[in-house]
């Protein structure tokens, strides 16, 4: 939902303005869209979260219950979550992993390696017999598909199907594979496929990769225990009520089950498990005119919300008209109908919405964004100008443990 939860909406206008920007998390509607995911996916598929969506603490435990384990993508990354979330299960992801962080996997005992180069395979084969002897690693080889026909469609961003330096080339793949299985490498194990290559698709379109996936990972006779379909389910920032259809995945993915019992497949969502329950609340400053456009300018701005700004989108939001007024001086308002959204920075990029309907804004008001519980805060330019920075607040924390 685009409007804030009851909750959130209370604790927005009960915040002193001197403590405006914040972050306000709802962890009840967090547990209860994980668990709707959950419940529309076939028993044997696993989920791992994908954590640099948004790695808050609150955020991973929140979601403990519905997820199987969480995919992290550096040694930062990888440190942090096994803190959070201890004993929890975690595949480790990402270009460029150095050896440094390689070691410090293999001594906090990783579960999976994504493997994303054949260079990276050597390395981590040559640190798995220093650093982890007597067992052997469990490794999936990332793969640069061909997306079908279409599927990319509606993605905003393309890691796979394309150059990029993400994870082998579909020829190279086949070798690695078949050399992981010839026991080449002793001290590890081919575990499975892992493909992750787009994001902002659509249900159908997921489905549509999940097969090619799977189609070819099972093609080269190599048996496989595991293929890891990757994350990028869509979140509309333009119509915030249209969800990705988790239903229709999941009776796909069933399908897709039932075809190969032998394997287990696992998502790797990021974006559209956390993004609804987190928003960014703040206040109107000032509102003026500017060659016959109405401008409001709010506390903080991009630097803590970089979203819009990086995805090119306007940040879906609702006001919260107050009355009270503290200071001596009069308030500015809107004269017209539209007004776009400003942060404090000194560039024209700093904008978070354009021309929404907000007739009358006034300084004081208070503005609420939605869709800001994913690659929001931690994806932002904290720095940048030196402005304070938000407050964070988890909602309904949960009181069973779960
Ligand atoms: C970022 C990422 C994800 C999650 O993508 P979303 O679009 O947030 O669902 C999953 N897997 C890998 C390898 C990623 O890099």
């Amino acid at each position: 939902m685009s409007e804030p939860t009851p909750t959130v909406r209370d604790r927005v206008l009960s915040l002193p303005a001197a403590e405006l920007p914040a972050y306000i998390y709802d962890l009840a509607a967090l547990r209860d869209h994980a668990a709707a995911v959950r419940t529309a996916l076939p028993e044997r598929v696993e989920v791992y979260y994908a954590a640099k969506a948004n790695p808050e603490p609150e955020i991973l435990g929140a979601l403990g219950p519905y997820v199987d384990g969480y995919e992290v993508s550096s040694g930062g990354e990888l440190a942090h979550v096994a803190k959070a979330v201890p004993d929890r299960p975690l595949a480790f992801g990402g270009p460029g992993k150095t050896p440094d962080e390689v070691r410090a996997a293999l001594e906090l005992g990783v579960d999976r390696f994504h493997v994303e180069s054949e260079y990276e395979l050597r390395m981590l084969a040559e640190l798995a017999r220093r650093c982890a002897p007597g067992r052997r690693v469990a490794v999936l080889v990332r793969v640069n598909l061909p997306v079908p026909d279409g599927a990319l469609a509606g993605s905003s961003l393309a890691m796979g199907g394309r150059p990029t330096p993400f994870g082998l080339d579909p020829a190279q793949a086949v070798d690695v594979i078949r050399a992981l299985a010839d026991g080449t490498y002793p001290h590890l194990e081919l575990l499975g496929v892992h493909a992750h290559l787009a994001s902002g698709l659509e249900a159908a379109e997921q489905l549509a990769v999940a097969e090619s996936v799977v189609s070819w990972a099972t093609g080269h006779g190599v048996p496989l225990a595991e293929v890891n379909i990757g994350g990028g389910m869509t979140v509309d920032y333009t119509d915030p009520e249209h969800r990705f259809d988790w239903s229709g995945y999941g009776s796909g993915l069933a399908r897709l089950t039932e075809a190969h019992p032998e394997l287990t497949l696992r998502i790797e969502p990021g974006r559209a498990l956390t993004a609804y329950c987190g928003w960014y609340a703040t206040e109107v400053l000032d509102v003026k005119r500017s060659h016959g456009e109405e401008f409001a300018v709010v506390r903080g701005g991009t630097h803590h919300l970089r979203t819009p700004a990086t995805k090119g989108h306007d940040q879906p939001c609702s006001v919260l008209k107050v009355d009270a007024w503290p200071h001596p001086w009069p308030r500015s308002a809107a004269a017209g109908e539209l007004v776009t959204l400003a942060g404090q920075l000194c560039t024209p990029k700093d904008v978070l919405a354009r021309r929404v309907p907000a007739p009358g804004l006034r300084a004081g008001d208070r503005v609420v964004f939605s869709l800001a519980g994913a690659y929001a805060w931690n994806i932002s330019h904290h720095d940048f100008l030196m402005h304070p920075g938000p407050g964070f607040h988890f909602l309904n924390p949960s009181t069973t443990g779960l």
